[in-house]
């Protein structure tokens, strides 16, 4: 049945909204809303919604607020292939003019249906989910304190610290104000690495999106073990392998970090281990 589906118009989609109109939805809205439709197949209108009606017109008139999106994203919109707090966090729609009014929008239509081809019965509409759409976004500020921040303030002058359990002696790595085996203080503080020998990695080649804002971070990336030397047995760091490295990996191989040039107190002042030859050291990587 998709094989022979009638492609989805933005003109399809206009043109049937007056149609859809979900009366509680607009209930004691008055307000016209313009579309400027962008790309092929794309246009501008208005939506006018007023006393429990909608009209829906070309061409963009007293607008309160207006909607810019691609052709395709607005079908994809409609289609609930793509998410409209996705759009919007992430460009793909903007918002000129009222804002708190495009928020009442959603509730407007009903569920657009896209043509059934000649001699096919249109599929049913189907209830729609209950769902809360809501992004939360809350400024937060955090106190490292004073563990955690001489290790991350050492980062800055590409120094890695380990701290040690005042029991056991375990080098904690990033450093922790308490040994999780034995419940005790970590005190002394010792710099390890930076260059260090990989135990395990996982290699990632598809990464799932985040959900926040529908992006997948760039793949193949590999998250790594790192024995730095200095440390023995369990005390590995971890942290990710130049992906350009990937063939050169294997455990046992040595690894050297590559700092950033503007370093700022936090675990991404290193960029990546690059793999590099077992006599390597200081002087003899490229930084
Ligand atoms: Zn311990």
């Amino acid at each position: 049945m998709s094989d022979i589906a009638i492609p989805v118009t933005v003109d399809d989609i206009f043109g049937t909204m007056e149609k859809r109109v979900n009366p509680d939805g607009i209930a004691g809205v008055s307000a016209r809303y313009g579309y400027e439709i962008t790309g092929e197949g794309g246009g501008t209108w208005t939506v006018a919604v007023d006393k429990g009606k909608v009209a829906v017109t070309r061409g963009l008139e007293s607008v309160n607020v207006k909607s810019i999106i691609s052709a395709s994203d607005f079908i994809a919109l409609n289609l609930g292939k793509l998410d409209g707090m996705t759009a919007f966090t992430t460009g793909r729609l903007r918002v000129e003019g009222d804002m708190a009014l495009m928020l009442k929008a959603p509730r407007f239509f009903k569920k657009y249906v896209p043509p059934a081809p000649a001699g096919v019965a249109a599929e049913a509409p189907r209830a729609e989910l209950v769902v809360l759409r809501q992004i939360l976004s809350i400024p937060q500020r955090f106190a490292t304190g004073p563990i955690m921040g001489k290790f991350l303030s050492a980062l800055k002058e590409r120094k890695i610290l380990a701290i040690r359990c005042s029991r056991c002696g375990k080098r904690l790595l990033p450093a922790r104000e308490v040994c999780a085996d034995c419940v005790a203080p970590a005190t002394d503080w010792v710099e390890v690495g930076p260059g260090g020998k990989l135990t395990m990695y996982d290699i990632t080649y598809y990464a799932s999106p985040d959900p926040l804002t529908g992006e997948s971070r760039e793949t193949p990336y590999v998250s790594a073990h790192i024995l730095l030397d200095g440390c023995e047995g369990q005390e590995t760091f971890w942290h990710e392998v130049n992906p350009d490295h990937i063939p050169r990996m294997h455990p046992g191989a040595r690894v050297w970090p590559v700092w950033n040039e503007q370093r700022r107190g936090a675990i991404t002042d290193i960029r990546h281990f690059d793999v590099v030859d077992e006599n390597d050291t200081a002087e003899g990587v490229a930084l």
